[in-house]
């Protein structure tokens, strides 16, 4: 499969966010969500309410050996067409405002905590991932699976999976002297996370908890 590039200002964002010194990278998890409440809101009203709600859910899965966190939903789902154009460019004005808070030299703490109160969007998970797969499918189209490590470009393939939704999987950068990325891998810390910034999501965010 070829491989894709960012558009240009993408590139300087995904740069941006992947050597990030901002401190508040957690918030990943919140963008993450938002977009899956929001594919859920979208499946909903594209089939005027006619859906099985018991089925309009978002999942999070830890897979602490293999450093993976796992997005689930019941969405709209995204085509190899969506992947392209809604993964491979940044027209998001939350991402621009952190360029321009990030780029400038004499920025404050308070500065830096305005940057979380923007939607910062998908991009934001490559703070805290080495590689993000995305594994997606729109009602009636085959799923498509779109790959990258924010720094070389994008593939997109065939991918697997039964009904419509999306299927986002982090894999964790490595632990560092200043960072800790394997907080996100600990059931406690996720749930701590989605209660400080997702409570208000009106679908339920179910988790795996494991019974070792
Ligand atoms: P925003 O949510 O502000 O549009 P994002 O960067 O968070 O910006 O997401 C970019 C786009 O990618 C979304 O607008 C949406 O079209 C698509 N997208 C992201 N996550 C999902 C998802 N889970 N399901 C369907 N589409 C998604
Ligand atoms: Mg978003």
């Amino acid at each position: 499969m070829a491989q894709k590039q960012f558009k240009t200002e993408s590139k300087r964002i995904l740069d941006l966010m992947i050597n990030s010194i901002y401190t508040h990278k957690e918030i990943f998890l919140r963008e993450l969500i938002s977009n899956a409440s929001d594919a859920i809101d979208k499946y909903y009203f594209t089939n005027q309410g006619h859906v099985n709600s018991d089925e309009l859910e978002i999942r999070i899965d830890l897979d602490e050996e293999n450093r993976k966190i796992t997005i689930s939903d019941t969405g709209i789902g995204m085509d190899e067409t969506d992947l392209d154009e809604n993964l491979g460019t940044i027209a998001q004005s939350g991402s621009l405002a952190f360029k321009e808070e990030m780029a400038k030299e004499d920025k404050k703490e308070e500065d830096i905590d305005i940057i979380g109160q923007f939607g910062v969007g998908f991009y934001s998970a490559f703070m805290v991932s080495k590689e993000i797969t995305v594994i997606s499918k729109k009602e009636g189209c085959p799923a498509y699976k779109w790959t990258s490590d924010g720094v070389s470009g994008y593939e997109i393939s065939e991918g697997e999976r039964e009904n419509h939704g999306t299927t986002i999987i982090l894999t964790l950068k490595e632990d560092s002297d200043e960072e800790d990325y394997s907080q996100y891998l600990k059931t406690y810390k996720i749930k701590d996370l989605v209660k400080k910034y997702s409570d208000y999501i009106r679908y339920p965010i179910h988790m795996n908890v494991e019974t070792t």
